[in-house]
């Protein structure tokens, strides 16, 4: 995705001084601060870009970079590794600059502002490959799958330490996870609070570690997850579950459970969307004398009536016999193409049989309006 301009995203203008700039961000950082606007992608999305403009546009020679070549500037050594986006701890370690030196003073109004600093550690993601037949896509389905992945040590709860004594305090922050440093800024000296490089803002460094995950906090373990599919899922698509991939290293997050569907094929019944394609062979006799046939669906056969008369290529249609819409619009169809089986190997007897009956005017094409044509048909099964 084409990266917005960094001056539109503050809202400001190219000349704007750094303290318009600053001022602009910080009033974008307080309203899409995640701890305002939980689970929302979106603000997340605006936060991050706000955070990436300010970023470039804070820093004078980046500013001047920026203003010459545009984002092409940006992405090699001198955007300062910049290419790829910034994480959020880097984010909130910028914001020691931006609301005031006293730490996270400026920030009082946010539960849990405080303990940004602290490094969360998330687990991978996990892909699975998922296969569905065709009765699982057009029901649902539930199921059970067996993954060995990182699960939270048992020896040590988590911490990657042997008992409570295996924890020292940390002699870079003194046990605070965060470290005070002086920088000079354009306005001046400046007073920043960072997550402690050491301990990664957790105050502690193990000394002593769990033997059982080598200080980790994880180990690997199989874990039997239970998926809920629901109903019209397509061969490609993905779905995640929250909170069940990897678990992160010394109690930190897990990652997700990405879940990739496989359609399997069915024997005779093929997909078209959320319809279903039947193709159906009747005899000669019986498309001229009409009947009554099973056909198969996904749950189990289903009659249909076969009109005396009957032409090939005739298109039945079993109402909400097909795949349910996975976004809940209308349940597809299941659309049966009609054969009309030619015999190939006949007897002298019933080749004499049907020689009398070739001249006969009755067996002459004679299409009316009810006979739809293939063109007519067509639509008829993409509808
Ligand atoms: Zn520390
Ligand atoms: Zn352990």
């Amino acid at each position: 995705m084409a990266k917005r301009d960094f001056y539109e995203v503050l809202g400001v203008d190219k000349g704007a001084s750094e303290a318009e700039i600053k001022k602009a961000y910080r009033k974008l950082a307080l309203k899409y601060h995640p701890d305002k606007n939980p689970d929302d992608k979106e603000a997340e999305e605006k936060f991050k870009e706000a955070a990436e403009a300010y970023e470039i546009l804070s820093n004078k020679e980046k500013k001047a970079q920026y203003d010459r070549f545009g984002h092409a500037g940006m992405g090699g050594a001198a955007g300062g590794g910049f290419g790829g986006g910034m994480s959020m701890d880097d984010i909130f370690s910028q914001f020691g600059d931006i609301f005031g030196g006293g730490g996270f003073g400026g920030f009082g109004g946010f539960g849990g502002g405080g303990q940004r600093g602290r490094r969360v550690n998330r687990g991978s993601n996990i892909r699975v490959k998922v296969k569905m037949t065709l009765k699982d896509i057009v029901n649902g389905v539930e199921k059970k799958i067996k993954v060995n992945k990182y699960v939270k040590c048992n020896s040590c709860s988590g911490s990657g330490a042997e008992g409570s004594s295996g924890f020292s305090t940390c002699d870079t922050c003194s046990g605070s996870g965060h470290v005070n440093r002086v920088t000079n800024t354009f306005l001046g000296q400046m007073q920043t609070t960072t997550t402690c490089p050491k301990c990664g803002g957790e105050g502690k460094t193990i000394t002593n570690k769990c033997n059982s995950c080598h200080g980790d906090g994880i180990v690997k373990a199989d874990e039997t997850i239970e998926l809920k599919i629901p109903a019209g899922v397509e061969d490609g698509m993905q779905l995640s579950v929250g909170g069940k991939g990897n678990m992160g290293p010394r109690n930190g997050i897990a990652g997700d459970l990405i879940v990739l569907i496989e359609e399997e094929e069915h024997a005779e019944l093929k997909r078209d969307g959320n319809n279903i394609l039947y193709d159906l062979y009747i005899s000669f006799a019986d498309a001229i004398l009409g009947t009554e046939v099973a056909v198969p669906t996904v749950n189990g056969k289903a009659k249909i009536k076969i009109e005396p008369g009957t032409q090939g290529g005739k298109v039945l249609r079993l109402r909400n016999k097909g795949i349910p819409d996975i976004n809940g619009y209308r349940t597809g169809d299941q659309l049966v193409n009609v054969n009309v089986w030619t015999p190939q190997n006949l007897s002298k007897e019933e080749k004499e049989a049907i020689e009398k009956l070739r001249d006969s005017k009755n067996f002459k094409p004679n299409p009316t309006a009810n006979d739809k044509g293939f063109f007519e048909r067509m639509k008829d099964y993409f509808r």
